[in-house]
């Protein structure tokens, strides 16, 4: 049997142990390595106010190349959750997304926000709230300047937990998302017991609103229900114009997605948003 999971450096593959499983472990070898190796940069997309087209926030997105070669997140996070490595990695994130809006606003860049992806790992973790505390304060970010996005899921796993924490993070001034909203198993309704500001809509819906009725009627649902309790709605993957042009008749506040930017290097979202032509 594969050993080598434990902290060695070493390890061993028994030729009958598949290559998934190889694979898998040779990933979680070298994740273990990667913030000492200094491996992870952010990205950034615009988060845009579908009134006036105006970006006043962006997501910040973890980007993994060991040796160079880019890893997708869908293949690391999954990995750095399980073993527990997304606890330093997120505290990472953390502090690098509020150093970075920082120097932004030392640019004169005009954003109102950063916001970072929170695991459920990192949400179960003792010292959150002091490590969210401790990256705004080393970067001198205001809680109000910083926006977190949870999943339905962690919020289902332990509500009682799950309100706690966030009446804390939102007391505070963060302001609270819930990303990949629908293809959980939580109802509107119940998010009603949540301190939350924003529910962004899995972009599995967003991809076939143009020709699919149900994703459409899901949508529309969405919004309307989101602001009947006062949850502002972030549209996912918005990638045309017909999409677009939709989702602004359906009253949605904001969108993210190809259409309007991929996710760009810190400089190159800079220079776009200080461009004389504007947000656009
Ligand atoms: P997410 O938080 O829902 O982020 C949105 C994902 O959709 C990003 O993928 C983004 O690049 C992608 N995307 C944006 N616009 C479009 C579009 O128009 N079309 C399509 N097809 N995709 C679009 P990415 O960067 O690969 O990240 C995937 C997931 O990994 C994220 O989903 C998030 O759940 C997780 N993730 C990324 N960074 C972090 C992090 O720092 N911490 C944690 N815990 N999770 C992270
Ligand atoms: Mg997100
Ligand atoms: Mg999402
Ligand atoms: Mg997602």
């Amino acid at each position: 049997y594969a050993k080598g999971t434990g902290r060695g450096n070493y390890q061993f593959f028994a030729p009958e142990m598949n290559r998934a499983a190889r694979e898998r472990l040779e990933l979680e070898t070298s994740l273990r390595h990667a913030l000492d190796r200094r491996e992870f940069h952010l990205e950034f997309q615009p988060i845009v106010a579908l009134d006036g087209d105006v970006v006043r926030s962006a997501e910040a997105l973890l980007r993994w190349q060991p040796g160079g070669k880019a890893v997708a997140p869908d293949r690391f996070i999954p990995v750095a959750e399980e073993t527990g490595l997304i606890v330093p990695i997120g505290e990472w994130v953390l502090k690098a997304a509020c150093a970075q809006f920082k120097r932004w606003q030392a640019m004169g860049v005009p954003l109102g926000r950063v916001v970072v992806n929170l695991s459920a790992r990192q949400f179960a973790h003792r010292n959150l709230v002091s490590v969210v505390r401790r990256a705004l304060d080393e970067a001198d970010c205001a809680p109000e300047q910083l926006g977190l996005e949870i999943t339905e899921s962690l919020l289902m796993a332990n509500p009682l937990e799950a309100i706690r924490v966030l009446t804390v993070l939102s007391d505070m001034g963060i302001q609270i998302s819930v990303d990949d909203f629908g293809t959980g198993y939580s109802s509107l309704s119940y998010l009603k017991r949540f301190p939350i500001h924003k529910i962004k809509i899995d972009r599995s819906f967003v991809r076939d609103l143009a020709t699919d009725p149900e994703d459409a009627a899901i949508v529309t649902a969405i919004i309307a229900m989101a602001h009947s309790l006062d949850c502002s709605v972030v549209a996912e993957g918005v990638e045309t114009e017909q999409q677009l042009a939709f989702l602004r008749e359906r009253g949605c506040d904001e969108y993210q997605g190809y259409y309007f930017s991929r996710p760009l290097p810190a400089d190159t979202l800079m220079a776009r948003l200080l461009a004389p032509s504007g947000a656009g």
